[in-house]
């Protein structure tokens, strides 16, 4: 199908949605004619709707264990139980780790972990009300749907009682994570052994029913090809129209280089010219709906992420303080931003820095 490019553009920035043709038609643009009108136009949106403020926020990873049997193939990250390298942190280890970030003044902990089988629902609620406890300002965005899922199934409850259940004992929000390309025929390649689409949206949903906020993501990059990609994103739009629960999008690069899913694929890193195409068009896809998109400093790097938002992008995330997952892929662009830092790069890049709170509530 072919389609006028500066039309669909235009009829984004007056609040029409685009439909899925339109997306792959934004998302193969090859010449540089195309491809600035394409940034113009997520760039204008992007201050029409947000102006030109960029958010970030004070926050710090603990990935509690890399414990997993799942084998995913694009991940690196875990490891068996009788591998050398393998770790499950004790409760005190990980209120360890908080501790050490709290001179940052962090105002978020991201929990996430491998699907230990040693671990049942009760070691997940324990560790978050431990936390909660001793960090009772410390909003906690914790466990992935896929944990979610994991621990329905291991408990033999419901996936709204274990989500009310963590709510009740201080999980604050929970991360989208585990989407990757929202597509069976994709995940059945690089994650089979992971919960297929529909169990992710039901566990998105429930959460969103329940008033629990998610972010949304995809990590695209890889075998997926530009239908898969649009497909996902208007299955989050359509989701958010039904919900509201999503708090920001966060279009994740794949880091292929020490992954299985690679050596098997022969993938090489997508360039930084399609990651900001990828930006800009969830930007004009996505308009209104979920107007904060994050960029991945962690993925991309400081140049890159700077670069980035002039695509679309409005949110730089935050200070992260040990990434581990994109390093265990290869990533090498470092664990810790200072807020310092990021608010300099923001600047530089002609836009004005303002912290947030993991629910985009102004500092
Ligand atoms: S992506 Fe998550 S579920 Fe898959 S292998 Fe890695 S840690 Fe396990």
């Amino acid at each position: 199908m072919r389609v006028n490019t500066e039309s669909v553009i235009d009829r984004a920035l007056q609040g029409d949605e685009m439909n899925v043709e339109e997306v792959e038609w934004l998302l193969q643009l090859k010449d540089d004619e195309s491809i600035e009108q394409l940034r113009c136009g997520a760039d204008v949106l992007r201050r029409n709707l947000v102006g030109d403020v960029v958010t970030y926020i004070k926050n710090r990873n603990v990935n509690f264990t890399n414990i997993c049997n799942i084998n995913c193939a694009f991940c690196n990250f875990a490891k068996h139980g009788e591998d050398s390298d393998s770790f499950t942190m004790s409760i005190s280890h990980a209120i360890q780790k908080i501790e050490e970030a709290s001179p940052y003044g962090i105002r978020e902990v991201c929990l996430q972990g491998g699907i230990n089988p040693d671990w049942d629902f009760q070691d997940y609620v324990k560790l978050v009300s431990a936390i909660k406890e001793r960090f009772p300002d410390i909003h906690i965005h914790a466990f992935s749907p896929f944990e979610i899922f994991y621990m329905s199934k291991k408990s033999r409850m419901t996936v709204q009682t274990v989500i009310k259940t963590l709510v009740d004992n201080g999980l604050g929000s929970i991360p989208g994570t585990a989407a990757e390309i929202l597509d069976d025929t994709v995940r059945e390649v690089i994650c089979s052994g992971k919960m297929k689409t529909k169990e992710w949206v039901d566990v998105i949903q429930q959460a969103h029913d329940l008033g629990v906020k998610t972010s949304a993501t995809i990590m695209f990059g890889h075998i997926e090809n530009n239908h898969q990609r649009a497909q996902h994103l208007f299955l989050l739009r359509e989701l958010q129209k039904s919900t509201g629960g999503f708090t920001e999008f966060v279009p994740l690069p794949f880091i292929p280089y020490k992954t299985k899913l690679a050596q098997s694929h022969r993938i090489v890193p997508i360039s930084n010219i399609d990651v900001f195409k990828f930006y800009a068009v969830s930007r004009l896809f996505l308009g209104k709906w979920i107007p904060n998109i994050q960029t991945s400093w962690v993925k991309l790097g400081k140049n890159a992420a700077a670069q980035s938002l002039s695509w679309g992008i409005n949110d730089f995330g935050g200070t992260v303080i040990e990434e581990n997952i994109s390093r265990s892929a290869g990533a090498d662009h470092g664990q810790f931003l200072s807020s310092d830092e990021i608010k300099h790069i923001i600047e530089e890049a002609g836009k004005v820095p303002q912290e947030r709170d993991t629910l985009y509530q102004v500092i």
